[in-house]
C-alpha cells in the first residue's frame, strides 16, 4: 500500500529540524524493508503566522509498505527519540495518508490555505476525521496542520533544495566552511542554483546559523546543477544529504490582487497602486511610503535588512505607478519585490517671472500667476521634465534578505529585471 507520511513541528529554537528528522525516519523505514519512493517534499507554510516554528517547514514523503502498523511504530520512535519534545512550543504531528486522488485533491486546497492563510487545528482535525487519516500527535499536536499541508502540496511550481547535514557531535558548534568555495559554486552554477551567496553584501547565505543539524542548503532549478555545485563546496564533514522538492522560491504565499477581497494582517499580497508621497527614511534605515490601492491607502516598508533594495525605494516619488509584493504585518506591507509600472517624468511648476526669474505666485483659482515685485502676469503652469535615477521594471531584495518562499527574479519570466545578486 502506498502511503504519504507528513510531519511537522518537531524542532525548536534550541535544535533539530523537521527535514532531518524525516531523513532519519526514512532511513529507519528502509532498514525495516519499507520502500521510500521519490524525493521527499519540503513545504514552507505561511511565513507571517505568529506561532510558526523556526523555518516554518513541513516535510512529506511517499512509502510503499505492506503494513501501516510498522510504519507508524518506526516514525513514532524516531519522533520520541529525536524531536524537541521538551520545548514548550514543540508540538509534533504526523499523518499517514493513502495515496488516493480524492484525499490528495482536498488536501491540495488545504495546503494552499496553509501557505496563504491561517488554518486552525480544528480544520486539520476535520480533515483527519473526514478521511479517517491515521495520525500521531504529541502534546498539542499542532504539527498536524503542516503535516497535512505537506502531503497536499501539489507542486504545480516547485524547486529543489539539497540539504547537507552535520555530524551529530558537531551540532551546536560553529560551522566550518570555506566561504570562497561557496562563491565559486555560485559563479559556476548560477542561475541554475541561486541564493548560495550574496555578492554585493559579501555573505554566504546558504549556510544557516544556530544549533540545527543543517550544514548548508543549495537551492536550484535542476538536480544535476545543484549536485555539481555541492561537489565544489569545501566544508567540515557532511554526515548525510538529501534532495527535497520544495515550494521555496515560488511566491506560493502571495495572494494576487484579483483574488483578494480585503487586506488582512498575516497574509501576503501582490497589489498595484500609486505612490502617495515621497518615501521617508527613519532612524535605523527603514524606509516607508504609502500607496493607494483598490482597498484604500496602504503603508509599505523596506526595512534595513533589505539593504540596497532601499536605494530603489527612496527614489520613488509621488505619482509613480507600482506593483508591490510582500507580507502584511502590523498594517504594513513588508516589501519582497517591486515592479515599477511607470514613473512620473514630468512635473508642473508655477511659471518663472520673465524679469526677476523667481517662481510666480498663484492669485487663486482660475486667476493668472503674478510676480508681486515686477507686476508681471502669466496664465499657465509650465511642465518641466524631471530626471529619474531609476527605470521601469522589476526589483527585488538581495539574497541576504530573501524569504524561503519568495521567487527570485531570476526565476521569473518578465522583462526588465533588476537582479541583486
Ligand atoms: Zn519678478
Amino acid at each position: 500500500m502506498k502511503l504519504w507520511i507528513g510531519m511537522d513541528d518537531t524542532d525548536s529554537p534550541n535544535g533539530m529540524c523537521t527535514t532531518y528528522l524525516a531523513v532519519l525516519a526514512m532511513e529507519e523505514l528502509q532498514k525495516a524493508g519499507v520502500e521510500v519512493i521519490g524525493f521527499p517534499r519540503l513545504i514552507r507554510l505561511n511565513p507571517t503566522i505568529p506561532y510558526k516554528t523556526r523555518g516554518n517547514g513541513a516535510v512529506s514523503f511517499l512509502v510503499d509498505t505492506p503494513e501501516l502498523e510498522i510504519v507508524m511504530e518506526i516514525v513514532d520512535s524516531t519522533i520520541q527519540e529525536f524531536s524537541e519534545l521538551d520545548h514548550e512550543d514543540t508540538n509534533p504531528g504526523v499523518v499517514f495518508v493513502r495515496n488516493d486522488d480524492d484525499i490528495l485533491n482536498t488536501l491540495s486546497r488545504f495546503a494552499l490555505r496553509a501557505v496563504r492563510d491561517l488554518v486552525s487545528m480544528d480544520e486539520a482535525l476535520f480533515m483527519i476525521g473526514r478521511f479517517m487519516i491515521p495520525h500521531l500527535t504529541y502534546k498539542k499536536g499542532r504539527g498536524l496542520i503542516g503535516a497535512l499541508a505537506s502531503v497536499g502540496f501539489e507542486g504545480e511550481d516547485f524547486t529543489y533544495e539539497l540539504l547537507a547535514y552535520r555530524k551529530p557531535e558537531r551540532f551546536g558548534e560553529e560551522r566550518e566552511i570555506n566561504e570562497e568555495s561557496f562563491f565559486r559554486a555560485d559563479e559556476l552554477y548560477y542561475p541554475k542554483t541561486w541564493d548560495t551567496v550574496d555578492w554585493h553584501n559579501k555573505a554566504v547565505v546558504s549556510v544557516p546559523n544556530g544549533p540545527d543539524p543543517v550544514l548548508y542548503g543549495i537551492r536550484g532549478s535542476d538536480f544535476y546543477s545543484i549536485n555539481k555545485a555541492s561537489e565544489i563546496l569545501k566544508t567540515e564533514e557532511v554526515d548525510r544529504r538529501m534532495m527535497f522538492i520544495t515550494n521555496q522560491s515560488t511566491d506560493m504565499h502571495l495572494i494576487p490582487e484579483k483574488e483578494a477581497r480585503e487586506l488582512r494582517n498575516f497574509h501576503s499580497y501582490i497589489l498595484s497602486g500609486l505612490v502617495v508621497e515621497n518615501p521617508t527614511v527613519i532612524r535605523g534605515g527603514h524606509v516607508f511610503f504609502n500607496i493607494t490601492t483598490k482597498f484604500g491607502m496602504l503603508k509599505c516598508a523596506a526595512f534595513e535588512p533589505t539593504k540596497q533594495f532601499r536605494d530603489v525605494i527612496t527614489k520613488l516619488v509621488k505619482g509613480d505607478h507600482i506593483r508591490v509584493f510582500g507580507s502584511l504585518k502590523k498594517d504594513t506591507l513588508n516589501l519582497e519585490k517591486l515592479e515599477i509600472i511607470s514613473l512620473v517624468r514630468e512635473k508642473e511648476y508655477n511659471p518663472r517671472c520673465p524679469v526677476c526669474g523667481k517662481r510666480m505666485e498663484s492669485a487663486g483659482k482660475n486667476q493668472p500667476f503674478r510676480c508681486r515685485t515686477c507686476k508681471t502676469i502669466a496664465k499657465e503652469k509650465v511642465v518641466e521634465k524631471i530626471e529619474r535615477e531609476i527605470e521601469e521594471g522589476f526589483y527585488e531584495v538581495p539574497p541576504v534578505a530573501r524569504r524561503h518562499l519568495s521567487k527570485p527574479l531570476v526565476r521569473m519570466n518578465v522583462p526588465k529585471k533588476h537582479i541583486f545578486r
